[in-house]
This record gives C-alpha cells, sequence and structure tokens, in this order.
C-alpha cells in the first residue's frame, strides 16, 4: 500500500460534476487510486509519498486521443503540402522505419506529451514495416508508465488497387485481421484503471478497403474493444468517397457499421450539414486536432456545434509530421482559439458563435478526451479515479500579471511545460524533467534515426 497526499496546490481543478476549482486544495491517494480530494485542512497530514503543491495549479491529466508517435521522426517536412500530396510526400520515407524508430520515437512522443500535462494517450500506428510491431509501441509506454490506448491501424488498399499508399506500406486483409485478434488478445485490459488498452484502427477511407473495415468493427464487437480511424479530414476525402463509395465520409462509415458510442474518428472537418446531429445520434466520438487542420490547411472543425448537439469531443495532438508537436496544452489553447475565428462575425462563411471559454477547452482536453476514448476512471479529480494529475508552476513570466485567475491562465497565456506529471500516483515528469529516461541520450539517438529515416 503506497500513499501519495497532494497539498496546498494554489488550486485545484476538480472537473468533477459540479466542476469544483479548490484554492489551498489537495488530494489523497492510496495505491494509484484517489480516496479524498479537498482542501488541504480536510486531508490526512502525512502520506509515504508527499507533493507541496504551493505555487501550482493541479488539474486532472490531459488525454490525447489522437496520434502517430512514429512522425516525432520526420517533423518539419512538406512543409507547404495539402494531405494527400504531405502523404504521399512522406510514405516512401515511413517504408524504411524500423522497430527500434519506433521505440525510439514512442519514447519521444510520450515524453513530449508528459512534459504537456498529457497523462493517458493513444496512438494510431498504420504503418509496420520491417517487421514492425504493435509491441513497439506498447513496451516503451509501459516502461514510461504512462496510460496507453494502442490504436492497431492497417492499410489494405495500395495504389494499385485505386488507393492511396504504394503498395510496399500496405499489408493483406489476412494478416491485418490475424493480427487485430493477435494484439487484443496479448494486451487488451478492460478493467478500470487500466495501463493498456487495445483499439482496432484501419486509417482512412482511401488507405483501406470497405471489408477490412467491416471486418474490424466484427471483430471489436466480438471483443468489447473501440474503433478509430480517420474521416471527413479533407474535402478531397469527401471527393474520393464520393467517386469511390456513391456517399460522402459519414455515409460511409454508417454502411460499414462504423457508428456507435465504441467509435471515434479523428478530425471530422467537414462533416456536412447535418455532421453534427448524425454524431449525437449515433454516439460517436471526436478527436479534434486544431493544429494538424491548420498546417495542412484542412479546414475548420465545426467544434462549438459538435458540443451543442452534445456530442463527445476529445483533442489530438495528431502525428508530429503535421503538427509539428506534441504539446497537448498548445492544443487545448489552440482549439480555444480555432473556435473563436470559426464563429468570428467578420469571417466570410462563419456562422456566428459565442467565444469558446478557457474552461470548455480544458474540459475538452480533459473530461472530453477521457469520455471518447470511453474512460470514466481518469479526466477527473474525484474518489475512486485514478490518480492521474499535472500540476504547473505559476510563478513564471508567462502568467504574471494573470494570476487573479489561474485556471483561465493556463490556457490563455503561453503554454508552458508541466512542473510535475503523475500518472496512477506515480510521478513520470518531476520538477520539470523525466522520472525515468535520460534525455539528452534519448534525443540523440532519435535525432540520428531521423537524420537516416530522412536521408534515406
Ligand atoms: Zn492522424
Amino acid at each position: 500500500m503506497v500513499t501519495l497526499l497532494v497539498k496546498n496546490a494554489t488550486v485545484l481543478v476538480t472537473m468533477d460534476e459540479h466542476r469544483r476549482e479548490l484554492p489551498g486544495g489537495g488530494l489523497f491517494a492510496r495505491d494509484g487510486w484517489i480516496e479524498q480530494v479537498g482542501s488541504t485542512a480536510e486531508l490526512p497530514g502525512s502520506a509515504d509519498r508527499v507533493l507541496d503543491a504551493a505555487g501550482l495549479i493541479v488539474v486532472p491529466g490531459l488525454v490525447n486521443t489522437h496520434h502517430h508517435f512514429y512522425q516525432t521522426l520526420t517533423r518539419a517536412i512538406a512543409q507547404n503540402s495539402p494531405l494527400f500530396d504531405w502523404l504521399t510526400t512522406l510514405y516512401p520515407i515511413w517504408a524504411r522505419l524500423t522497430p527500434e524508430d519506433i521505440r525510439i520515437s514512442t519514447r519521444v512522443a510520450l515524453l513530449e506529451m508528459a512534459m504537456s500535462g498529457c497523462t493517458t494517450s493513444s496512438d494510431h500506428l498504420y504503418l509496420f514495416p520491417n517487421r514492425s510491431r504493435l509491441e513497439d509501441e506498447i513496451e516503451p509506454a509501459r516502461e514510461l508508465g504512462i496510460r496507453f490506448h494502442a490504436a492497431y491501424g492497417s492499410m489494405s488498399l495500395g495504389r494499385s488497387r485505386g488507393g492511396l499508399p504504394p503498395d510496399s506500406v500496405v499489408e493483406s486483409e489476412e494478416k491485418i485481421l490475424a493480427e487485430s485478434v493477435r494484439v487484443i488478445e496479448a494486451h487488451h485490459d478492460p478493467a478500470p484503471g487500466a495501463m493498456i488498452r487495445v483499439v482496432l484502427a484501419p486509417c482512412s477511407p482511401f488507405s483501406v478497403t470497405p471489408d477490412i473495415m467491416r471486418e474490424s468493427a466484427r471483430l471489436a464487437r466480438r471483443y468489447g474493444v473501440h474503433l478509430h480511424t480517420h474521416l471527413a479530414e479533407t474535402k478531397d476525402e469527401e471527393a474520393f468517397c464520393l467517386e469511390r463509395f456513391g456517399k460522402d465520409p459519414l455515409a460511409y462509415a454508417e454502411d460499414l457499421d462504423w457508428v456507435g458510442s465504441d467509435v471515434w474518428f479523428a478530425h471530422a472537418v467537414h462533416p456536412g450539414e447535418g455532421g453534427p446531429g448524425w454524431m449525437a445520434r449515433h454516439g460517436c466520438g471526436v478527436a479534434h486536432c486544431p493544429s494538424s487542420n491548420m498546417r495542412l490547411a484542412s479546414g475548420i472543425a465545426p467544434i462549438a456545434r459538435y458540443l451543442e448537439a452534445g456530442v463527445r469531443v476529445g483533442l489530438g495532438v495528431d502525428g508530429s509530421a503535421s503538427n509539428d508537436g506534441g504539446n497537448l496544452l498548445g492544443e487545448a489553447r489552440q482549439a480555444m482559439l480555432l473556435a473563436r475565428v470559426a464563429g468570428s462575425p467578420g469571417l466570410a462563411g462563419a456562422e456566428e458563435m459565442p467565444q469558446m471559454p478557457a474552461r470548455t477547452a480544458l474540459e475538452m482536453a480533459t473530461l472530453g478526451g477521457a469520455s471518447v476514448l470511453g474512460r470514466d476512471d481518469v479526466g477527473v479529480l474525484a474518489p475512486g479515479k485514478c490518480a492521474d494529475f499535472a500540476a504547473f508552476d505559476l510563478d513564471r513570466l508567462e502568467f504574471s500579471g494573470a494570476l487573479h485567475d489561474p485556471v483561465a491562465a493556463l490556457l490563455l497565456c503561453s503554454p508552458v511545460p508541466a512542473a510535475h506529471t503523475y500518472v496512477h500516483g506515480s510521478p513520470v515528469i518531476a520538477e520539470g524533467r523525466p522520472v525515468a529516461v535520460e534525455l539528452e541520450d534519448l534525443l540523440e539517438q532519435h535525432n540520428r534515426a531521423s537524420r537516416r529515416l530522412i536521408g534515406g
């Protein structure tokens, strides 16, 4: 039994049902599970591990709902290209990835996320060149101690059959389905507090066949795992679906049985007029990736309309080749700002919407993301939930002048790195440094791998 006491936070944001923010707050946890949340005076006076959070704002650990870790190796490439050109530039580089590259990039991506306060991340890995396996992500995630939803992706529709990726990076449907069963049976943990869950995630309408989508849905339901894919990301994708399948991306997904509370879509930028109602009616979740959508000029997802319709919305940094960073706190800020652009009264085609409050952006980054991943044990600081949280130092240049509202400051001011990030009661980041990894060594390995990949 290991106990943890967090005390004296300048403010502790609970995200509980009353959205309480507790000045002078803290929490008490045992074996990674929160037992008490309240003012410091109400909590036990000691514990095996004590974090004095004086001068810090403590928030539930942020939850990332969409990423491609391996892309940390190929940042800042195809700098001015839209999605399809960007992908066709990068596919041949990614075809050179080795299992060790995937391991190194997983460490870098997860540490970058943890430094921004993220405690749970999904990742969508859809290329397995040179005998890579999903374990090349799962094992490093387990070692780092970050909660991980491994989305087993796939591509089965190569260029010779009318898809976008070169044939060299696609796999046979038999192999994809056999591997889906193998990784679920080997790694999926449905229990509350799970560190690893597996998700089935064929890549996108233009890189997989309808058969693999249908079969993946059938398998996912047999095993009770969630489903994830890219959908309605760009106008090019919509045109592809209309031409090849005779329907728009949402109708195509519905046709394939890809609807329900166990399904979440990355992007959903172009859902059509009835899209928000459709998402709500079917209970699907959305991973909103504002930086990537801006970087690739994909468009602006109608987030205010999703929220208004009751759709579950989380945030994703998306892969680091289209962001080109993995800062989830920064992503929450981008989401808030982009929603304001989308609702700007002066912008042609914009629908006038109330400005998205900072606290709504923080809610999407925590509770929203947890809900999209199908978790009710994280994203909130309350008794019975996991002790996953991030603490940010308020005594910094960036926050000076905003301390009358530290919660809003966290979103409105420049994003700062977390001082402490805890997962299940254990520190992953302490005093602003990774606990289990020599960062300098890791960056040297990562840059070496990146040079080799990009250089061919
Ligand atoms: Zn993506």
